[in-house]
């Protein structure tokens, strides 16, 4: 299996469909970010341990996710939960050189694995992503209103910090228990909400 084998196949099964979400697939190689004793599997599509209980996500559950949020160039993004850096990296690809990505994770040598797999990705311009320690479950208050939230450990339900951290038009793409939750937000109050069905995911861990 090649990345280029992956990318077919997550277009054959219809999880991979818009043409920058492909190119950013392709630029941002997930050889980078698997941890060395798993590279066998790198294009493997299922979830791989990345230490600390915790893994570097499914190819089709990153795919399906993107799918939903469409980040789009000159964008400012939240990614919870950045693990390693992958899904972070591809965002940055999206938003470009314009756009903004703010990964937060709350396990300290995950921030440091991400800092480093991204450190050397000519994919991404320098600067576009900003890596911060922290509990994502209540958002980034310090750069907030973003145009798009998204997760990678699933909460109950969707935390009040991220509704009131988008901005008015803006999206949220996360996972609730075991199904995929997307949020938009049409106007100061008002919030739309869809689910799909069938996923699975690693808790988010909040207080
Ligand atoms: N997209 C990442 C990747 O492909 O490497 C996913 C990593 S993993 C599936 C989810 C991550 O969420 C873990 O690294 C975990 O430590 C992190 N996490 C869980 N709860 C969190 C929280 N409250 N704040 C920040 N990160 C959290």
């Amino acid at each position: 299996m090649t990345n280029e084998t992956l990318i077919k196949q997550l277009i054959k099964d219809g999880y991979l469909k818009t043409q920058l979400i492909i190119d950013a697939f392709k630029a941002v190689d997930r050889a980078q970010f698997v941890p060395e004793d798993q590279k066998q599997f790198t294009y493997a599509n299922y979830p791989l341990p990345i230490g600390f209980g915790q893994t570097i996500s499914q190819p089709l559950t990153v795919a399906f996710m993107l799918e939903l949020l469409q980040p789009q160039p000159g964008e400012k993004i939240l990614d919870v939960g950045s693990g390693s850096g992958w899904q972070t990296a591809l965002l940055a690809y999206c938003v470009g050189a314009e756009g903004k990505v703010f990964g937060i994770e709350r396990i300290p040598e995950l921030k440091q694995f991400a800092e480093k797999n991204i450190t050397s990705m000519e994919a991404v311009p320098q600067g576009v992503i900003q890596l911060f320690e922290g509990d994502g479950s209540k958002g980034f208050e310090e750069e907030a209103p973003f145009d798009k939230i998204i997760a990678a450990a699933a909460a109950q339900s969707i935390p009040k910090a991220w509704k009131e951290q988008l901005k008015v038009g803006g999206k949220i793409v996360a996972p609730i228990d075991e199904s995929i939750h997307v949020l938009e937000r049409k106007s100061q109050d008002e919030f739309e909400e869809k689910r799909h069905f069938g996923f699975s995911f690693v808790p988010l861990i909040g207080e």
